[in-house]
């Protein structure tokens, strides 16, 4: 039977165990700073009370448009940020306000993070063998012989050969690079991969290779992701289940049958009505929905429902109170007051 936990309305009793990760109420604000002694003015907010949980194996594709907050969940999960308020809680421990030093050796080696740009994240002076090994050195006392073994084989994992290990990174191509970077994630043996918008700088069939590479590599692994991008095909072809972002809050949170089939927020609505069907699926053609106006600044968010001033639906009651988010069937939940 499912109930819903009172403290994170995205918990229920039945993942508890299998949960790998809950974010409670997780806020992140940046400080505007402004005139020569750079006061603090106003706050950007990227992220605001958000709450989730991402069960073991799983895939959680976290989607929005750009400047949605997505990448800074991300961020803020493996500690790249410090949270502003809340709690994240990895493997049943608090690591919100963890001091750097137990960051490294408790939790650092188990969320890893494969970044947009893996170019910019490989040090161009260092080879193939060099990248890899370091990780390695850092965290185990492996044998020389043993470190180019594990190399080897991972390099064997993603699709490379051993041949390239004293090549270096312009040598190789962007796909190539962002193997490499999956690679590297992959010395330290994580539990959780954060995938920011990954494949976003790939073509669209070198995207279709890395991201069967991952599904293939949590098959064998049983690796648990967050992946994180802007585009709608590429978080269905991936994910488990998906969560819709709009001005730091969660809108709705769904599998992606129910996500992709029947979004019930007006903003995932809007969002869906422009990706289109894959010809072998039955899902009904959506008309699509344009939204009226801008995205609003995030250091000036509209009161109650942040989606209030460009929803076809608005209702009075919308301008003031702020929505929470509510379970409406079996792992569905939504933001809106029309539920
Ligand atoms: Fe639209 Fe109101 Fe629902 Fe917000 S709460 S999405 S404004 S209907």
């Amino acid at each position: 039977m499912i109930t819903k936990n009172a403290d994170n309305p995205t918990k229920t009793t039945e993942v508890e165990q299998n949960t790998l990760l809950e974010i409670k109420n997780l806020k992140k604000y940046f400080p505007i700073k402004h005139g020569i002694l750079q006061r603090t003015v106003g706050h950007i907010k990227a992220v605001d009370d958000i709450s989730l949980t991402v069960k073991k194996g799983e895939t959680l594709g976290l989607v929005g448009e750009s400047g949605c907050g997505k990448s800074t969940i991300g961020r803020t999960i493996i500690r790249l940020y410090e949270p502003t308020e809340g709690e994240i809680t990895f493997k049943n421990q608090n690591i919100s306000h963890m001091k750097e030093r137990e960051l490294r050796q408790d939790v650092r080696k188990n969320i890893q993070m494969i970044f947009q740009d893996p170019f910019a994240s490989l040090n161009p002076r260092k080879t193939l063998r060099m990248i890899l090994g370091e990780p390695l050195k850092i965290h185990y006392n492996h044998s020389r012989k043993k470190q180019e073994e594990i190399i080897g084989e991972l390099l064997e994992k993603v699709g490379l050969s051993s041949k390239f290990l004293n090549r270096y990174p312009h040598e190789f191509s962007g796909g190539q690079r962002q193997r490499i970077g999956i690679a590297r994630v992959l010395t330290l043996n994580p539990d959780l991969v954060i995938a920011d918008e990954a494949v976003s700088a790939l073509d669209v069939s070198i995207q279709a290779q890395i991201t069967n590479l991952m599904q293939d590599l949590q098959a064998e692994l049983g690796l648990t992701y967050i992946f994180i991008s802007h585009d709608l095909s590429v978080v269905r072809h991936i994910s488990d289940r998906v969560g819709i972002m709009y001005l730091g809050k969660l809108m709705e949170l769904g599998t992606k049958a129910d996500l992709f089939q029947e979004p019930l927020h007006p903003y995932s609505q809007a969002l869906l009505s422009a990706v289109p069907t894959p010809k072998k699926q039955k899902t009904v053609q959506r008309e699509r929905i344009l939204l009226k106006g801008d995205i609003p600044s995030p250091a000036n968010p509209p009161k109650g429902c942040v989606f209030h001033t460009r929803c076809p639906h608005v209702m009075d009651r919308c301008k003031q109170e702020v929505p929470s988010l509510l379970q409406v069937k079996k792992d569905h939940f939504v933001a809106c007051h029309l539920y």
